[in-house]
């Protein structure tokens, strides 16, 4: 089994739940991850593993058990932040000729999706393929992913007259998927951001009516940066709705020659998501709007490695880097959110340092051979970090990140009634701080 856990009697904990799917995920995670909450319930693991005497291995168990399941029980959940998926439903549509200004078509297995007279883009195997999906989430041990479109049908793609009508088509069909496995998904709007009022109005259709937790967004939507003021509207509606953006490269690099050796991705993606981080701090926008919560994937880029050099630039105001800023970007880079696929021990352990353990958040890239396929195996083997921080990565931080949102989920493993879970409060108090 990949998860590691270790075996014995630890399947006292019956499956339950919706589905078997979910009951088996849940039963993997529960036990052992509880029994490490403190040392007397790992001695007692401990005890329960190595004795030999039927009566001490029963009196453990039903201890664990009772623990396990009173309110107070502290559960684990794993969630995903950085997962793409495209609703086979809306390929369908698109295949049978409904006008939304693109065309899907398959040759053999693969789907080919096109942007009105563009040339067509290969989907990504399994990107619309929900039961392939749940089977690869129970491999590693993911128990919820946040769904977000694959930046190729991302709705800024398309004509300022057509976007709004296809990231609503997009969203509802989005939306539809999660509600048949309220337990395991939840989902990030795909927002129209040529027109910034028709995104935030998308926003909150999508957080207010449809239930989901935030939008994800491009680093350069339409060639406009991230701190053109024409955005504000957006930011002050995420604001007000308490959701969370997801900060995702398209386009990286556009002009320079990253074709080759797919240097687009390896060096164009964190280079954009460093560059998007950039406008959003030296451009204040993180300091007009100080209630944003701001996800970005491929652990932040290159930018917690290079905040060293901002802080300098900000300290002594070099050529006017400074003038929108009243905190130093180290401090700000402390606010924001971070996944984990950077695929190096080295590069987590760095990440943790440098922005704090707090604000780690799981990331898998699903279904993209640059993800992670295995991301708690990859937490857990990251040394100190693994052994400290995962219940924080893959469920605390999350949640934090999610706010009000992680109410949307529906499980029936008291993910909603635990103390400290929907910390808004924190979040303000992080930000007020500053
Ligand atoms: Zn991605």
């Amino acid at each position: 089994m990949s998860s590691g856990v270790p075996p014995g009697p630890l399947t006292i904990v019956a499956p339950s739940g919706p589905s078997a799917r979910s009951s088996i995920a849940k039963s993997r995670y529960r036990v052992p991850r509880i029994a490490t909450k403190g040392p007397l319930t790992r001695c007692l693991l401990q005890a329960c593993r190595e004795t030999t005497s039927k009566r001490l291995y029963w009196s453990t168990t039903r201890f664990m058990f009772m623990r396990i399941a009173s309110p107070g029980a502290q559960i684990v959940t794993t969630f995903d932040v950085h997962a793409h998926c495209v609703p086979r439903a809306l390929l369908l549509d698109l295949r049978d000729g409904k006008s939304l200004g693109a065309t899907a078509s398959w040759r053999g297995d693969k789907c080919w999706f096109a942007i009105g007279s563009r040339a067509p883009k290969a989907l990504p195997a399994g990107i619309d393929d929900v039961e392939k999906r749940l089977e690869s989430m129970d491999r590693a041990g993911v128990d919820v992913q946040l769904l977000s479109t694959w930046m190729g049908v991302s709705a800024c793609e398309f004509p300022a007259d057509i976007a709004p009508t296809f990231a609503r088509v997009f969203n509802e069909a989005l939306a539809a998927l999660v509600a048949e496995h309220p337990d395991r998904f939840l989902a990030l709007a795909n927002l129209p951001m040529r027109d910034p009022h028709a995104a935030a109005e998308e926003l909150r259709y999508c957080v207010a009516e449809l239930g989901m937790v935030g939008a994800e967004i491009a680093t350069r939507p339409a060639g406009r940066d991230l701190d053109d003021p024409a955005f504000a509207p957006l930011w002050s509606m995420a604001e007000d709705l308490d959701c969370f953006l997801l900060v995702h490269p398209l386009h990286s690099l556009a002009g320079r020659a990253v074709e080759r050796h797919f240097l687009g991705n390896l060096v164009g993606n964190p280079a954009e998501t460093t560059i998007a981080i950039g406008h959003l701090m030296f451009g204040g926008v993180v300091e007009r709007h100080r209630r944003l919560r701001l996800c970005f994937v491929h652990g932040g880029g290159f930018a917690p490695y290079q905040v060293g050099r901002w802080d300098h630039a900000y300290r002594n105001d070099v050529r006017g880097a400074a003038a929108n800023l009243t905190t130093p970007p180290s401090e700000w880079l402390r606010t924001m959110y971070f996944d984990t696929v950077v695929h190096s021990s080295a590069a987590l352990t760095h990440l943790v340092a440098a922005v704090g353990g707090s604000q780690i958040v799981l990331g898998s890239d699903y279904p993209f051979e640059m993800g992670d396929p295995a991301p708690v195996e990859f937490i857990r083997n990251a040394g100190d970090v693994g052994s400290a921080g995962l219940d924080r990565i893959v469920d605390e931080n999350a949640r934090r990140l999610l706010g009000p949102g992680v109410r949307r989920l529906r499980r029936d493993d008291g993910l909603d009634s635990r103390p400290g879970a929907n910390s808004r409060r924190e979040g303000r108090q992080r930000h007020g701080r500053l």
